[in-house]
């Protein structure tokens, strides 16, 4: 399965994880998925609102608000981004619990140090395994 990016979506998101390094940062991924492929058509950044360079959290009242925007505009919430600051793009065990509340939808995590992006990775939970997706722009 690929999760499919404008370019100009993916630098948006870079751009994001890189200005807040070394605090993780995070946003939502909006757009149509089907069988095969999850392909996003807007970002929303959010406010890291827990501040911290290991975990994140974003205003659920400012993510409701997001999703309900969308979905007025035919689009649905498809997956969610954060950013790992020197740490490699891997499910963390506290992503993983977060996954459990996010079901079908692309996680996408950049691993990030101080002046670069190091990794983008994408993940999705599926009948509770972890799998990998492929990242293509377009
Ligand atoms: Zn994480």
């Amino acid at each position: 399965m690929k999760l499919k990016l404008k370019p100009a979506d993916l630098k948006a998101v870079e751009a994001h994880a890189l200005k807040n390094f070394p605090r993780e940062c995070c946003g939502m991924l909006f757009g149509k998925s089907s069988e095969d492929a999850i392909e996003v058509e807007e970002i929303v950044e959010a406010e890291n609102v827990l501040g911290s360079p290991v975990a994140f959290e974003a205003d659920p009242e400012f993510v409701f608000k997001a999703v309900d925007r969308a979905e007025r505009s035919g689009f649905e919430l498809v997956g969610v981004y954060h950013s790992h600051p020197n740490i490699h793009a891997y499910v963390s065990a506290r992503d993983a619990e977060i996954m459990k509340l996010w079901p079908e939808v692309a996680w996408l995590i950049l691993s990030v140090v101080k002046d670069r992006v190091l990794e983008r990775k994408a993940y999705i939970l599926k009948k509770n395994k972890v799998e990998e997706l492929e990242i293509e722009t377009r």
